[in-house]
């Protein structure tokens, strides 16, 4: 997930760390995002893989936190879970652990686990835990299925809607 870019960097410009990525790529990161965040309850506004646009990446509505300000510690493995889905796509499509450029997930997945209360030791091992888990979920045959299909249409299209996206995702592999 990439809430900024790069302003308006001109789509062959070197300096774009993205171009380092193909499309195809790119699709499957923000397709694990996307389909992880589906299937445990969440909703998508938008994905885009566009290089030119300022809003490339998974947009979820946000989860507002609690009035103590923290989370407990479930809400924040699901967090966790969603934010390191798109490294895990990219791994299980590519065979190679890379994150995209721009990319926050990582200290996004290091700050909800700190607002659960973990140590800097124990949000590693949350991390590493939901990655795991994320694999093995990912893995499974008709949810692979629905990363596939809605990374093609990323390809195809670039960006796609909520309403388009729950689609792929909640037909795919039924
Ligand atoms: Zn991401």
């Amino acid at each position: 997930m990439t809430d900024k870019t790069s302003a308006n960097t001109p789509n062959n410009a070197v300096a774009d760390p993205s171009t380092a990525f193909t499309d195809e790529e790119l699709a499957y990161h923000e397709a694990g995002h996307a389909v992880v965040h589906r299937l445990t309850g969440g909703t998508i506004s938008r994905v885009s893989i566009d290089r030119g646009d300022p809003a490339r990446g998974v947009h979820i509505r946000e989860v507002s936190p609690s009035p103590s300000g923290g989370v407990d510690e479930s809400s924040a493995r699901l967090r966790i879970a969603v934010l390191m889905a798109g490294e895990v796509a990219l791994f299980l499509h590519s065979g190679e652990r890379r994150t995209v450029p721009d990319s926050r997930d990582r200290d996004d997945a290091l700050r909800a686990a700190r607002s659960a209360g973990a140590d800097d030791a124990t949000a590693r091992a949350m991390i590493n835990e939901e990655w795991d888990r994320v694999r093995e979920r990912l893995r499974e045959a008709a949810t692979w299925k629905k990363v596939e299909r809605l990374a093609a249409a990323l390809v195809q299209h670039r960006a796609l809607d909520g309403a388009n996206v729950h689609e792929l995702i909640d037909k795919a592999g039924s």
